[in-house]
């Protein structure tokens, strides 16, 4: 029996690799760095290509653990090189929300890149801090039995996977 837990606190530090808010002074081009390194073992095994345009999104959306707007994207990209049209940077987003890669924070309008290896079509909740604009990605799988529970018992099938939650980070209330 123990075996079991042992290993299933293995996975969940596989994929839980740090904290839900990193610290702010956490090393962050390891962060990025390691999450990059995902999307691309992830594409290859999936026979996916992570093309320049796609892998340019996703490193600006890793820039920081802060949501961006679509607008928001194209100036960040903007700044490194050419401009790149709307059209392209959307079909960009959608490859990478897709592959779960990215993650669309709808009360913001803005995406944020996922550092959790977890599967595309699990739940997600979503902490967003008021005072920094930071997003933590909180485990949710007590959260996802205690939904299925509910919409069971209302005969309901949901569609969306993703709960946002507004309130103020670990750091933000230290400060
Ligand atoms: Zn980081
Ligand atoms: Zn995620
Ligand atoms: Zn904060």
């Amino acid at each position: 029996m123990w075996v079991k837990d042992a290993i299933l606190c293995l996975e969940t530090q596989k994929n839980m690799p740090q904290p839900v808010f990193p610290r702010p002074d956490h090393d962050h081009d390891r962060c990025s760095a390691a999450a990059l390194r995902h999307a691309e073992d992830l594409c290859e095994a999936r026979s996916e290509k992570l093309t320049p345009t796609r892998r340019q999104v996703l490193e600006a959306l890793l820039s920081e653990h802060k949501p961006l707007g679509a607008y928001e994207l194209i100036d960040r990209l903007a700044a490194t090189g050419s401009r790149p049209a709307p059209i392209t940077v959307y079909r960009a987003l959608d490859f990478l929300l897709e592959q779960g890669l990215v993650h669309r924070i709808e009360s913001r309008n803005a995406f944020v890149a996922c550092i959790n290896n977890h599967e595309a079509g699990d739940l997600v909740v979503f902490l967003l801090c008021e005072i920094c604009g930071a997003v933590g990605e909180a485990p949710s799988k007590a959260v996802a039995e205690g939904l299925k529970i509910a919409s069971k018992g209302a005969g309901f099938t949901p569609k969306a996977h993703v709960i946002e939650i507004g309130g103020v980070c670990a750091h933000c209330r230290k400060a």
